[in-house]
């Protein structure tokens, strides 16, 4: 790719809120393409998502040699992943050799909320003002703001009187959690629940864990990383990377390409407790239509449930723990280690909150319908406000004062996850409307920041001023978002925050994008190679803006 440079008065070319996984990446991306670029990060360190999830038990459930960059093939080689699914210290190790790695630190400045975040026309730039009112200006707004960085504690009554400690796994004290000794309480059992509970109740005196909905928690058969994988993967990580941007899920999980219904009782059968043991996400790949067909996913659930059985001592508390309501994976599957197993432990109590509901939480501990439970140390692990709670917090204003939060009140609206009306110059990595939440967010990541990149580039090169959805694509676009969900098992369980169910008053509206990670990155490739079409260049269409152009000597 060629450098240039752009034409600009303004203090940076671009600036990207956010430095996860998808900052970084943008930061070292952009600056290779020779722009100016300031990362400002709200966290007192880099790494997003990884910065911010400290709870104990906090692991990625896509494997380490898999979840992890491939921009750079000496960094891919000399990286030493010490488990077959990293920890989050890990995760958080890799994110900062990288930013040394690269000489990424100088441009991040952390400690920086970006509070608004608006668009001039006349000057063609976005401003940015951050908590401390520094004021930076852009051509380019790049938000890599997280799809699951924004905490939800739900509003639950008397929390501000309980003489206890609290925390939310999203936002876990650096320094960690001291729980020996402690009476402890966990709500929810999503997978942030799933993985702290086992290591709450190794520590705790006593662990209460509240549970409203039952969730599948699959074995994640984690294990040090066995050096002969390790070598395999290295020997062979351009064909591995490639296969994982090719693939459904942006991964290397070998999904069996047979349908459930073409195969015997006692093969499904056998299949399930093959991807029992290959551990994880890889049951969600057991047979192709396991997402699409109702007898395969309630076979697969119930050979989940007879797991369940057969780990958990207590018949009652393994029925409570047996999920009925959904079909399996449509709501987010679990990967732990030795979930079920805890609750054979005598220390360990499980509430069902559905049956007795959470009524406040009282000065001492948590109050349900029938009981008090005194806590020393209450956790909540009851999830985010996904895909778009960070966004419409910031608020972006676009073209014509149009606010995003507006925009999005009937759900989020995109064009290919990347771009929205109305905003130019504004991309959103790895948001609503992408496969995002769906994939490896590393493949989706690097993905998104190369297509912008690219954008740029074009742009810059064919004299454009401005990128932004137009109208019609992005109708179109939510249109095939929705229709592709509604061809799976996810139109029959909208109790997830894939819908952002998960928050009142949040329109019901299914967010991530299904239609696989490999179709997905063939389309917007596609789209960008023939010239953008569904986008508005520089205010126009973009035939008439190059032919203008190229007529005009420009
Ligand atoms: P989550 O999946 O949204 O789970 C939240 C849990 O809290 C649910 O069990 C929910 O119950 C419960 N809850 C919420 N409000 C409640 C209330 N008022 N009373 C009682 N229970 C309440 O959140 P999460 O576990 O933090 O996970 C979010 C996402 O982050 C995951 O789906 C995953 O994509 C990602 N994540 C990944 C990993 C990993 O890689 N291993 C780890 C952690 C998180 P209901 O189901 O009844 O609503």
């Amino acid at each position: 790719m060629q450098n240039f440079e752009i034409e600009t008065s303004r203090g940076y070319d671009a600036v990207v809120v956010g430095a996860g996984l998808a900052g970084i990446y943008a930061l070292y991306k952009l600056r290779q393409q020779g722009l100016k670029v300031k990362v400002l990060e709200a966290g007192s360190g880099i790494g997003g998502t990884w910065f911010h999830n400290r709870y104990p038990g906090a692991r990625c459930d896509i494997e380490s040699l898999d979840y992890s960059y491939s921009f750079d093939n000496d960094l891919q080689q000399e990286w030493k992943w010490t488990e077959r699914y990293a920890s989050q210290p890990e995760i958080l190790r890799y994110v900062n050799h990288v930013a040394d790695r690269f000489e990424l630190r100088e441009h991040i400045q952390l400690d920086t909320k970006v509070v608004s975040a608006v668009f001039a026309e006349d000057d063609n730039a976005w401003t940015l003002t951050t908590d401390s009112g520094q004021v930076y200006q852009a051509k380019y707004a790049v938000m890599a703001t997280g799809v699951l960085s924004v905490p939800q504690v739900p509003s639950t009554t008397g929390l501000e009187d309980f003489t206890g400690e609290w925390y939310h796994s999203g936002d876990w004290p650096n320094d960690g959690v001291d729980v020996r000794g402690k009476r402890v309480g966990v709500i929810g059992t999503g997978s942030s629940g799933t993985q702290m509970i086992p290591l709450l109740a190794e520590q705790a005196d006593e662990l209460i864990v509240f549970q409203r909905t039952a969730n599948f928690c699959m074995p994640a058969q984690n294990r040090p990383m066995d050096p002969d994988v390790e070598q395999e993967w290295k020997a062979t990580y351009p064909e591995r990377r490639q296969f994982a941007r090719q693939s459904g899920f942006g991964h290397n999980q070998v999904a069996n390409p047979k349908s459930g219904k073409d195969v015997t009782a006692e093969e499904r059968q056998a299949e399930f407790e093959n991807r029992w043991q290959l551990g994880g996400l890889y049951m969600m790949r057991a047979f192709k239509d396991i997402l699409t067909d109702k007898d395969v996913n309630n076979e697969a659930s119930e050979y989940v449930r007879s797991k369940i059985r057969s780990i958990v001592a207590d018949p009652k508390t393994a029925e409570e723990l047996s999920p009925r309501e959904m079909p399996l994976g449509t709501k987010r599957l679990c990967s732990g280690t030795g979930y079920y197993e805890t609750f054979n432990r005598e220390n360990v109590t499980l509430v069902d909150v559905k049956e007795s509901p959470i009524e406040r939480v009282i000065p001492t501990g948590v109050r349900t319908s029938t009981a008090d439970y005194d806590l020393d140390v209450l956790c909540f692990a009851t999830g985010f406000d996904a895909m778009t709670g960070a966004l419409n917090r910031l608020n972006p204003v676009g073209r014509d004062g149009r606010e995003l939060r507006d925009y999005w009140a009937a759900g989020p609206r995109t064009y290919l996850g990347l771009t929205v009306n109305g905003f130019p110059n504004m991309f959103i990595i790895a948001g609503p409307g992408s496969p995002s939440v769906f994939s490896n967010m590393v493949t989706s990541i690097e993905q998104h920041v190369e297509w912008i990149a690219d954008a740029i580039e074009y742009l810059e090169s064919n004299g454009l001023t401005s990128i932004e959805a137009d109208f019609e694509a992005e109708a179109g676009w939510i249109e095939h978002v929705n229709e592709v969900a509604n061809g799976t098992l996810y139109r029959d369980f909208k109790a997830t925050w894939f819908y952002g169910a998960n928050v009142p008053g949040k329109p019901v509206v299914f967010m991530p994008y299904l239609g696989g990670v490999g179709n997905y990155w063939n389309r917007i490739t596609r789209i960008a190679q023939e010239g953008y079409e569904g986008f508005l260049l520089g205010g126009r269409r973009p035939a008439e803006s190059i032919s203008n152009s190229s007529s005009a000597g420009i």
